[in-house]
């Protein structure tokens, strides 16, 4: 433990089990001394996350469904009662889409009803959030979400999500600079394919995971602990002079065009 989160009180949103990415953060920053609390979606979820953030020392384990704005309220309310100083950090590791639609072309398969779905939850709900959260950081503080490659470049099968991701980091940028001059920091985190209950949505996950695996330059997928680590980074003062970035943890398979395998085999 290095202290690096000492006195930093924050708030973890998106952990549904020990494998989700929100998790991997939540254990590094608690090792690093942050105070943690915990929202959940659904009772159901709830039961898997109490025992977790009991694990990390918090107590603070609140339901809150982003497509329902009242649970969003009433967990901010607790939220001030538990730290009625302020809060320093969030995390938003939250995303949803019908699976159905993350299969097939994205021009055969998409519904507006799904597409408005997929960018409340996915896009618009970290808007919200940094709403209530700036509203809470006298200090300054640092809001952190999580995004995919899919937002710049087409993958297959990740559709209306791609579109939501791009949204998403726009608004990483708009929120940056409209709250930089309040001492909040805005950024998202780009981690590589994993194997988690949202990534387990998307059509053929197992072979963009293989595919990352093999052309990588780092020749491997991320852990929880590389992106705990990343998040680490962007969520102390390690990062104080960053904000608005869009952050890669993905072995560095975003730079390359052309994979070298390819060229082998030609
Ligand atoms: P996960 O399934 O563990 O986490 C997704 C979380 O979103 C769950 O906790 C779920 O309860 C929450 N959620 C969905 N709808 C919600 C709603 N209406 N209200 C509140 N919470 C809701 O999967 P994960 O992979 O850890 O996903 C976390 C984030 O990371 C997502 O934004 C995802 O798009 C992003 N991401 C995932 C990968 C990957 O390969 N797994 C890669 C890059 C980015």
């Amino acid at each position: 433990m290095t202290g690096l989160m000492a006195g930093k009180r924050g708030l973890i949103m998106g952990v549904a089990n020990d494998h989700s990415i929100a998790w991997g953060i939540a254990k590094t920053l608690h090792r690093h001394g942050a105070e943690l609390a915990f929202t959940y979606q659904g009772e159901a979820l709830g039961r898997r996350v109490a025992p977790l953030a009991a694990s990390v020392g918090s107590d603070i384990v609140l339901p809150c469904d982003v497509e329902d704005i009242a649970t969003v309220d009433a967990a901010f309310a607790t939220l001030d009662e538990r730290f009625p100083d302020g809060i320093d950090f969030i995390v938003h590791a939250i995303g949803f889409s019908d699976k159905a639609q993350l299969k097939g072309r994205y021009v055969d398969v998409t519904t507006r009803a799904n597409f408005s779905r997929t960018m409340t939850i996915s896009c618009f709900s970290f808007t919200e959030i940094a709403q209530r959260a700036a509203a809470r950081m006298p200090r300054g503080g640092s809001l952190l979400t999580l995004t995919y490659a899919g937002s710049t470049r087409v993958m297959p099968n990740y559709n209306v999500m791609g579109v939501a991701k791009a949204a998403l980091e726009a608004s990483v940028r708009y929120l940056a600079s409209d709250l930089g001059p309040d001492g909040i920091r805005v950024n998202a985190l780009s981690a590589g394919p994993m194997r988690t209950l949202a990534g387990a949505g998307i059509a053929d996950a197992r072979l963009m995971y293989n595919h990352q695996k093999a052309h990588a330059p780092l020749r491997r997928t991320v852990t929880l602990e590389d992106v705990g680590n990343s998040a680490l980074y962007l969520l102390s003062d390690l990062s104080g002079g960053v904000t608005g970035e869009i952050h890669f943890v993905d072995s560095g398979y975003n730079i390359i065009s052309m994979p070298r395998t390819a060229v082998l085999q030609a």
